[in-house]
């Protein structure tokens, strides 16, 4: 016999007493509906949390493995002791985290490091401190790429209170929609009050890694120009 049949001490983990999971799913990125598969209680010393969901994603159908802490919020601290409430704490695997081009992470430093910070925020399901981070990762951004485009605003730039909406204004007209919504977005996620439901995180990453690849584009052109010039 491979295993002993049962453990008295593990309880099990009903959908019903689940108060947070992630809707976004690890593997395919997309936000919907995760199917609850099973859970159970963990008790040993090594074990991260206080138990284990494990779901399957209505898109890509791969399983997540959830690790669950008590939710300390919500639960209600009454005579039966098995009425806990539970919540993710950390999602297996981890969500994705965005690989750069080298000249962004060369040349826009501050930008990559506040990206990948606000990655594992997300990661860790705190998802009011990884919208404030993606903003203020694209804040750096935008800041950095008009110092290389507009040297004359470099003084103008590096004061602390201009505005973003103003640094978006300087951008060229093409591009201005994804900082400017993008930020719509990040705001969003620092108020109570959500004002475009119908726009997540997800897309606020979506349009900023749109700009990356502009930038990107814009700096590889500058840097054959360059190469070019100096041939002549
Ligand atoms: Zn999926």
């Amino acid at each position: 016999m491979l295993f002993e049949s049962q453990d008295d001490e593990i309880q099990k983990i009903d959908q019903d007493s689940i108060t947070y999971i992630s809707n976004i799913c690890p593997f395919c990125n997309k936000t919907g509906r995760q199917i609850y598969i099973t859970g159970f209680t963990t008790i040993g010393e090594a074990d991260e949390g206080a138990g284990i969901v494990i779901t399957k994603c209505t898109f890509c159908e791969n399983t997540a493995i959830r690790v669950m802490s008590i939710d300390l919020a919500t639960n209600d601290f009454g005579l039966n002791e098995y009425n806990e409430k539970y919540r993710e704490k950390r999602i297996i695997p981890s969500v994705t985290e965005q690989e750069f081009p080298e000249i962004i992470i060369t040349e826009y430093p501050k930008f990559s490091k506040i990206y990948r910070q606000s990655e594992i925020a997300e990661s860790n399901n705190l998802d009011l401190i990884c919208g404030m981070g993606y903003r203020r990762a694209l804040e750096f951004l935008i800041t950095d790429f008009l110092k290389k485009t507009k040297p004359e605003l470099k003084e103008e730039l590096e004061k602390p209170n201009m505005p973003f909406h103003t640094k978006i204004d300087k951008l060229p007209n093409e591009i201005r929609s994804l900082p400017k919504v993008s930020s719509w977005i990040g705001n969003d996620e620092t108020h109570v009050i959500k004002r475009n439901k119908n726009l997540n995180i997800q897309d606020m990453k979506a349009f900023i890694l749109a700009l990356v690849k502009y930038i990107e584009m814009k700096e590889q052109l500058r840097r054959s120009t360059e190469i070019m010039n100096r041939k002549k």
